[in-house]
């Protein structure tokens, strides 16, 4: 009977959520979930969102009508085009199969199921894959869910309240070849701690040497340095380096979308392998607008840190180091 369904254990972000809710005390700040707020602690509606949904209320077009299966192609195309880059080689040779999904967390549970079911993985063996410790809490839950045992690799390091690289890159090359690693594509969350560019190429020599996998979760592009181009760069050397891998992106951050669930999967297989093509509506025209609102959710965040550095070293005169605060990117640490 449905008795036996076992009732999933609460989500902690949103139990803390409701609790916040009911709170009355006027300073409550709710620091639980990874949402970007304005100077009065209110969700910031996007200047080019108002506006793109100003239009899209007077398009004559917009009928409800049903989308492919793989969802809107203009959605998908310019999502793997933002991701990837225009003059990606990826898509140049039409390598790149996209689904729209649920935002960031449909994305990880397809992308998730796609590599339970057709991934390669050792005959008889229980389906193994590696999330950084720590990790989005949801990663868990979304992979157990499909079946595959998550593990997790080396990688904050509390003594320097940074990348414990060294053992990072061990753990890579001592992993069974074929590996699946999980890596956060910018913004890393919980720990705001990111590889550098160079940290990033000899994780992706490792990569290609061991034959291994990456999922790349990217649920902040735009929000660790204000710029696009710059926060998807480790994504595009994958790409550009032949690493077989797939791309979770939301748009819930970036966009300031956190409800309406924007997001897509793209799956790249390496050189030579076709796209079996695998398979939102379209801003168009307004992309300039989006770009400079990134920089003003990015801008406002790193200003942040700066001043609480400021006010804990300088005015405050806190004993102990607090450069990681301004070392650290995007919203966590
Ligand atoms: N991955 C990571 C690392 C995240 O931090 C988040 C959002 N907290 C997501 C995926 C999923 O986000 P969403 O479903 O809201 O797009």
């Amino acid at each position: 009977t449905w008795e036996s369904v076992p009732l999933a254990p609460p989500d902690a972000i949103y139990k803390l959520t409701y609790a916040y809710k009911d709170d009355t005390y006027p300073q409550k700040v709710n620091l639980g979930v990874g949402a970007y707020r304005d100077d009065n602690n209110k969700p910031w509606i996007l200047p080019v969102v108002k506006k793109a949904t100003e239009r899209l209320l007077q398009d004559p077009n917009l009928d409800h009508e049903y989308l492919p299966i793989t969802g809107l192609p203009e959605f998908t195309s310019a999502g793997a085009r933002l991701v990837l880059g225009p003059d990606s080689p990826a898509l140049l040779e039409g390598r790149v199969s996209s689904v729209q999904t649920i935002s960031g967390t449909g994305a990880n549970h397809l992308g998730a199921l796609f590599l339970s079911r057709f991934y390669q993985w050792e005959e008889g063996v229980q389906k193994v894959a590696y999330v950084s410790d720590p990790t989005w809490v949801n990663h868990f839950q979304i992979f157990r869910g499909v079946g595959i045992e998550l593990k997790t690799y080396p990688y904050y390091d509390p003594a320097t309240i940074g990348l414990a690289f060294e053992k990072y890159l061990a753990f890579l090359k001592a992993a069974p070849r074929r590996s699946v690693f999980v890596m956060h594509a910018c913004a890393h969350n919980p720990t705001g701690v990111d590889p550098t560019r160079e940290q990033w190429t000899q994780i992706a020599d490792v990569v290609l040497e061991r034959a291994h996998y990456v999922f790349f979760d990217c649920a902040y592009q735009g929000f660790a340095s204000g710029d696009l181009d710059n926060d998807a760069w480790a994504v595009r050397e994958f790409v550009k380096r032949g690493a077989p891998l797939l791309i979770c992106q939301s748009f819930a951050k970036n966009a300031g979308l956190y409800g309406e669930r924007v997001g897509a999967l793209h799956i790249i297989p390496p050189d030579g392998e076709r796209a079996q093509s695998a398979g939102a509506r379209s801003a168009s025209g307004l992309f300039e607008e989006w770009k400079v609102d990134i920089k003003t959710m990015a801008e406002r965040i790193i200003a942040m840190r700066k001043e609480l550095h400021r006010l804990l070293t300088e005015e405050l005169k806190t004993p102990g180091n607090w450069d990681h605060i301004v070392n650290q990117i995007g919203m966590f640490r």
